[in-house]
């Protein structure tokens, strides 16, 4: 085995807030975690693409007539994907030898996806010398996640795991595309985010999420808009008149949850980050009592992390299990956390797990 051409590496995120927005033509404010998806590449010997995963232990070979949607599942889809959206969009990607470590937590709403979607895509556009804008990135690794592996996601994680600066989290208008770099440099104010992994078992999260989407186009066809987006909250009132009872806290949900974002950036924007807090908090609030998306793991990270003093905390990701984040006093990460898991011991759920989530930098070519 030669020496590896390349290592490329590409991170997982957060999403700080705006959750089920990205549907909904809306906002969202992710930033990029520490945690990375890398690939080391080399050139292959034959027309194929040889993957190793060290996460799954196991070495899948991608020849040219599996580059069609369907032919490749599992995890290997995720690669396979990549090189098929490419050549679907005109380009000639190179045969590579691909070696695959990421320390972002599979399955965790973290989005090791995207991480490891994108980690690919560097590799394969730098050592191709593809012509492939980094902007058109984030479509390309979603039309991957879409049509190849058949993930219904957003362009939220690929735009974060593509796009994202250290030291800010980035706005993104998922209508428009448009995209603001906003500060979010914690350590600098003396604070924290603490991410927990709930570790809950995700039961139902692909039936409710597609039940969701399906909510949120059906009360848009109602109203007569072309997505929830175009409802301000000033709307709310004669909109709801409209839905049922259900139907109407959904869209309460994305409706006030956009305004949130748009309030947490203002906030950053100001140098203000302690006053997200209460936003946050919000937010988590109507992911449980409008959207209905927590479950009692997050729920109690929730609300372990702001009787320990949190500023605000929320579940981050599409919900049913997944990681909560709390703002904290910079000295008060271990103390929130070690709370949150007594919490979890006396409730007998699983043993969460947590990290220090600072605001890192996109894809990109390591050595
Ligand atoms: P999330 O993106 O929140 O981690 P997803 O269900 O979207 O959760 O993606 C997780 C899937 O991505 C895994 O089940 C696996 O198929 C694939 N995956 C991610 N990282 C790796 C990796 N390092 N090796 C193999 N497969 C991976
Ligand atoms: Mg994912």
């Amino acid at each position: 085995m030669t020496a590896a051409s390349g290592v490329w590496s590409a991170p997982g995120r957060v999403n700080l807030i705006g959750e089920h927005t990205d549907y909904n033509d809306g906002f969202v404010l992710p930033f990029a975690i520490p945690m990375r998806t890398t690939v080391a590449a080399r050139p292959a010997d034959g027309p194929q693409w040889t993957v190793r995963s060290r996460e799954t232990g196991e070495t899948i070979v991608i020849g040219e007539s599996d580059l069609a949607p369907g032919a490749v599942t599992g995890w290997a889809a995720y690669v396979a994907g990549i090189p098929w959206a490419l050549r679907d969009a005109g380009h000639r990607p190179p045969f590579l030898d691909l070696s695959i470590a990421s320390d972002v937590p599979l399955g965790a709403g973290l989005s090791s996806s995207a991480a490891l979607t994108c980690a690919v895509l560097a590799a394969l556009v730098d050592l191709g010398g593809l012509d492939l804008p980094r902007d058109e990135w984030p479509a390309l690794a979603q039309r991957a996640e879409n049509t190849y592996v058949g993930a219904p996601t957003g362009i939220m994680d690929q735009s974060a795991s593509t796009l994202c600066r250290p030291g800010h989290a980035m706005f993104l208008d998922c209508r428009s595309g448009d995209r603001e770099h906003v500060p979010f440099a914690l350590a600098e104010h003396d604070l924290a985010m603490l991410v927990v992994d709930s570790r809950a078992p995700h039961s139902h999260a692909d039936g409710e999420y597609a039940a969701r989407r399906a909510s949120c186009e059906s009360a848009a066809a109602t109203l007569g808009v072309a997505a929830l987006r175009d409802l301000a909250e000033a709307d709310l009132p004669a909109a709801c008149a409209k839905l049922d009872e259900v139907t109407a806290r959904r869209v309460r949900h994305v409706v006030t949850e956009n305004g949130r974002v748009l309030a947490t950036v203002e906030k950053l924007r100001g140098g203000s980050v302690t006053g997200i807090g209460p936003l946050l908090t919000a937010s988590h609030a109507s992911m449980r009592d409008d959207y209905e998306i927590t479950v009692p793991e997050v729920d109690t990270a929730v609300e372990t992390a702001l009787a320990a003093g949190a500023y605000g905390a929320r579940m981050t990701g599409g919900g049913f299990g997944g990681c909560v984040l709390a703002l904290v006093d910079a000295d008060a990460v271990e103390r929130v956390a070690d709370t949150v898991t007594a919490a979890f011991a006396e409730r007998a759920f699983n043993q969460p797990t947590w990290f220090k989530a600072v605001a890192a930098g996109g894809a990109a070519r390591d050595e």
